[in-house]
């Protein structure tokens, strides 16, 4: 049995979605990495204003905000000093 992978570099990153979960709203916001960090800092969705994350998390600990940092950091520091790639790999199931 074969396996077909999906691999990509997080320097290839170039567009991140946050689908709303709300049933009425099901909106898809499309971000670049480096926007990503205002739309996790905000916590809400663009469109309907529904908690993306508890709001007991909507602060600067906040794990949705971290990752949006991280993903911009890394992305900017392994730009500039080449020390490494971080990929992403899925397993495409058939
Ligand atoms: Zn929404």
């Amino acid at each position: 049995m074969s396996r077909k992978l999906l691999a990509f570099l997080l320097s290839e990153l170039t567009t991140i979605r946050i689908i709303c979960s709300r049933d009425v709203c099901r909106a898809v916001t499309e971000v670049t990495p480096d926007r990503f960090e205002a739309v996790a800092s905000r916590g809400m969705c663009p469109v309907c204003n529904h908690d993306l994350i508890p709001s007991s998390s909507h602060n600067s600990n906040s794990p949705f905000l971290k990752l949006a940092q991280a993903i911009a950091a890394s992305q900017a520091i392994l730009a500039k000093e080449g020390t490494a790639q971080i990929e992403f790999v899925l397993p495409d199931e058939e």
